[in-house]
């Protein structure tokens, strides 16, 4: 842990968090003094590693199996971390799956599958979340905030993307989301925020960074010329949980190497 934990005494659930960025999101709130939930759906292995590397850097947590779109077991998990941790302080809905094709062979499961898991299940955490920030109120030494959502979007709110059109819908509602629920909860003391990642090396997009040829190929679409680390989100996610963004509402950071800035006009169109 840290010397100086920005979120001591603070509760952290991370979905999930047994892989990519949701694991190093957890890794990186712990190692700030948090106490984290680590949500996962399968492999709980890789989901008792995350524990332990937290542990073994001083702080607490406790891996909790949920499908984020089934709603009797998330809220079955908000109850689980209310009986270790007592309350939630931060949550950081980061669970997220592809499955693509193209669009005239999408069929309706893949479409449900993930607009379910990507936004519904972005929904039903934070609604929990809500009634728990709601129901306890600011508590000052920990923070100046009632609660702090961070949700884990992607350039793909903004960005199309053929052959993902699941995908990209699912992260365009999590845009109007967050934001409609930052403008309601915002008098409540309640912080609601995005992250959009560019390309992140994780399992997700394994096959667009694992070869030299796509990883050469995919940093034609980033400026800075280097695919991102998940711990280059960890960081972020640090600082929007904490009151050090405490003015931060209804906004998304995109942490892309700047994906966005339409790279294709680099060399004049
Ligand atoms: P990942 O595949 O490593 O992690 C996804 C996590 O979500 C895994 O732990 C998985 O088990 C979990 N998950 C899937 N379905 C679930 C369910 N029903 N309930 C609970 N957990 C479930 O991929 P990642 O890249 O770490 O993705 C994390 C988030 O970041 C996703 O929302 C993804 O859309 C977003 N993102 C990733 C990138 C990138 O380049 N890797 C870019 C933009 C956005």
């Amino acid at each position: 842990m840290v010397s100086n934990p920005k979120l001591k005494g603070q509760s952290a659930l991370v979905t999930g968090a047994n892989s990519g960025i949701g694991e190093a999101v957890a890794i990186a709130l712990g190692n700030e003094g948090a106490n984290v939930v680590v949500n996962y759906i399968t492999h709980p292995e890789n989901a008792d590693a995350v524990v332990k590397k937290i542990e073994s850097n001083g702080g607490s947590a406790i891996a909790v199996k949920a499908d984020v779109s089934k709603e009797d077991e998330v809220q079955s998990m908000f109850q689980q971390m209310y009986q270790k941790y007592g309350t939630i302080d931060i949550l950081v809905n980061n669970a997220g799956i592809q499955k693509d094709s193209a669009f005239e062979n999408m069929t309706l499961e893949d479409w449900r599958w993930v607009i379910n898991v990507n936004l519904t299940g972005q929904f039903l955490c934070s609604r929990e979340a809500v009634r728990e920030f709601l129901r306890r109120g600011v508590v000052p030494e920990r923070s100046s905030a009632a609660g702090k959502i961070i949700c884990m979007s992607s350039v793909h709110q903004i960005i199309p993307w053929a052959g993902h059109v699941n995908y990209a819908t699912s992260k365009g509602g999590i845009e109007m989301m967050m934001k409609s629920m930052a403008q309601e909860l915002a008098p409540k003391k309640i912080r609601v925020n995005a992250i959009g990642p560019g390309a992140i090396k994780t399992p997700i997009n394994y096959d667009a960074w694992s070869t030299p040829e796509a990883a050469e190929k995919l940093l034609t679409l980033i400026p800075y010329k280097r695919i991102g680390d998940p711990e280059d989100i960890g960081k972020v996610a640090v600082w929007l949980a904490s009151d050090e963004s405490d003015y931060m509402v209804g906004t998304t950071l995109f942490v892309d190497g700047g994906m966005l800035l339409f790279p294709g006009f680099t060399e004049n169109g």
